[in-house]
């Protein structure tokens, strides 16, 4: 448990003079007495504001007419970034940068949000994962300003928002038809970013870097502290979920100083060093159905779940390879050889 104290300002110090990382504007330099410039918008201290990312009303600007919020502290500090819906059908994490962001009193803020709540908004309402060239939105930062439509918005997100952020908080779900245990991924080599994800205040955190072309990774490298939630299933709203969500983002507020509240960690705490997929072994395709939930703790030689071809009725168990967590499974569904039935984490570490 910790609270908004000069423990915290110190760590808030070290994180930027441990890591590298260096406020954007230098928010310490930063002139709080005039409104805040972003995108050719003012935001005045101690307020609000919502628009749209591009005032352009050609057919290729609608790829960029996604929602920006901004709160303004009255008082100077650090600036959070909130990503979600970079995958338009993860909607749990559209919800908790909403509903996080509506909950901010300015006038009570330190520092500055900015909330990006649906990047691809497109998707968002469509309910699709990927852009409407098909390309992955997660794959494509930092961008650039000459490629496709998936590097422009990348390029544009990156150079025009991302930049300007010392700590960023990306909000997903599961991909297609498989749940996530809510839970926190962050590469913990890096302080920062280790200190970011355990005082978000879940239970899990999960070590990872992220692929290459993520906006967690390119942010990460350009040294903004920077951490994935991953809530539930794509496609709908699942309150437990967006809840947890939500006190993770004030939880980190609270930890960065940017308001008086004190962080709510959960009892069930815990950090897991490493990751996998148990798979459908090959030849062994057919009707899945998991038996193990999420957050189930597994030991060794346990069976997680079957899959049971339904031409020759033959049944193959799904067997743990480790003792460690279900933190994602799949749901029932007709599967092939390869694809991945439970996400496992194991090596719990402080
Ligand atoms: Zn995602």
């Amino acid at each position: 448990m910790k609270n908004a104290s000069t423990g915290v300002q110190l760590a808030l110090t070290l994180w930027f003079v441990g890591t590298g990382i260096v406020p954007a504007a230098g928010h310490a330099a930063e002139d709080w007495s005039t409104p805040f410039q972003l995108l050719g918008r003012e935001t005045a201290p101690g307020t609000k504001n919502k628009f749209p990312f591009i005032d352009d009303r050609s057919f290729e600007a609608s790829y960029l007419n996604m929602p920006v919020f901004v709160a303004r502290g009255a008082a100077p500090g650090p600036t959070l970034c909130l990503a979600a819906g970079i995958h338009g059908d993860e909607l749990n994490g559209v919800e908790v940068a909403r509903r996080a962001f509506a909950e901010i009193d300015p006038k009570d803020l330190r520092g500055t949000v900015i909330a990006l709540p649906a990047i691809n908004a497109e998707g968002v309402r469509t309910g699709n994962r990927y852009l409407s060239d098909r390309r992955d939105l997660n794959r494509s930062f930092p961008g650039s300003a000459g490629g496709s439509v998936a590097s422009i918005i990348a390029y544009a997100v990156f150079t025009k928002i991302i930049k300007n952020c010392n700590a960023l908080i990306d909000l997903h779900t599961a991909s297609n038809n498989r749940a996530n245990v809510p839970q926190i991924r962050a590469d913990l080599s890096i302080p920062a970013i280790h200190d970011l994800a355990l005082h978000f205040g879940l239970g899990i955190v999960v070590n990872g870097g992220g692929p290459d072309g993520s906006l967690r990774g390119e942010a990460a490298q350009a040294g903004i502290a920077a951490i994935i939630y991953e809530a539930g299933e794509p496609l709908r709203f699942e309150e437990d979920e967006i809840d947890r969500g939500m006190r993770g983002v004030h939880n980190v507020m609270a930890y960065l100083d940017m308001t008086d509240n004190a962080v709510q960690k959960t009892a069930d705490d815990r950090v897991y060093q490493r990751s996998k997929w148990v798979r459908a072994a090959r030849g062994h395709g057919g009707f899945f159905f998991p038996m193990a939930k999420l957050g189930d703790l597994i030991k060794e030689g346990d069976t997680l779940g079957k899959v049971v071809d339904p031409l020759t009725d033959e049944a193959f168990n799904v067997v743990s390879p480790l003792d460690g967590e279900v933190i994602g499974v799949a749901v029932p569904q007709p599967v092939l050889s390869g694809y991945g039935l439970f996400h496992l984490a194991w090596h719990e570490s402080d």
